[in-house]
């Protein structure tokens, strides 16, 4: 099996709505500094199996034209559950995707239009887990990890992603670190995790929209052996201009930025 990173951008993508700022503007010159909002693929192309883990609003240019055996949701915002409105009459009009998410997300969706038709059209159907639960698919097993991240609209769950051979921790949102989820990350031999902002000077609003930045998170695993990737990067993050000082910081220490494409073997 493979994981294929289909999305590295914090929710709003790059370019963000109503912003000039240089990675912005220059993302608005060069498609190819576009970036998603975060998604990963977890696939093996000789069993013909494809799991998506989070539905974000660029779904449509994440996806080719493969079947989706199951979507993991792992919270409620923006970047995250609304590319499962794609599944519905409107677009490809799906018939009983399997989507998997914990018991707040799963009310939300029944309970909220536009995503309730979703379900009363059984475009999708409803999975739930109980707390730290995990399901079984093929060639893999996969953990909810509850993280702990704003509830609006729903809890927020990191994955375990496990085959025979590879641990793989995703956790595109935290508020901070926590223990349990420092553990999370020491304990698996790959790690993408929530890379949004470089420093909490960043933006002005940080209070309200924590997430641990980079230049911290450094300097916790410094001596951890697993492979950790960044991703859910903000457009302010200066680690999104490959020249910046910020970036080669993070590559000098041995972790790595997400970029759409980038592949690692499950
Ligand atoms: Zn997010
Ligand atoms: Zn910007
Ligand atoms: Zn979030």
């Amino acid at each position: 099996m493979k994981a294929k990173i289909l999305g590295s951008a914090q929710d709003g993508g790059v370019p963000h709505l109503r912003c000039s700022c240089d990675a912005c503007q220059a993302a608005r010159e060069d498609p190819n500094k576009q970036r998603y909002a975060t998604a990963l693929k977890v696939y093996d192309e000789e069993k013909g199996v494809n799991y998506l883990f989070d539905a974000s609003p660029d779904i449509r240019f994440q996806l080719g034209d493969e079947f989706m055996d199951g979507i993991f949701i792992s919270h409620g915002h923006l970047g995250h559950v609304t590319g499962l409105l794609y599944l519905g009459k409107e677009s490809i009009n799906s018939n009983m995707t399997d989507v998997y998410c914990s018991e707040s997300a799963a009310d939300f969706l029944k309970e909220n239009y536009p995503y309730r038709l979703l379900v009363d059209r059984n475009n999708i159907v409803l999975n739930t887990f109980e707390e730290n639960g995990h399901e079984n698919l093929m060639g893999m097993k996969v953990d909810f990890v509850p993280v702990i991240h704003r509830y609006v609209p729903t809890d927020m769950h990191a994955f375990r992603i496990k085959t025979d051979d590879t641990n793989l921790f995703y956790m595109t949102d935290i508020d901070h670190w926590t223990d349990d989820a420092i553990k999370e990350v020491e304990s698996a031999d790959v790690a993408i995790i929530d890379g949004c902002f470089w420093s909490q000077e960043e933006i002005d609003r940080y209070e309200r929209v924590p997430h641990p930045p980079i230049k911290e998170s450094l300097e916790i695993f410094e001596d951890t052996d697993t492979d950790i990737i960044f991703t859910h990067i903000n457009h302010t993050n200066p680690v999104l201009d490959p020249e910046s000082e910020e970036r080669k910081k993070v590559e000098e220490a041995g972790f790595r930025i997400a970029e759409e494409g980038m592949e690692i073997e499950l």
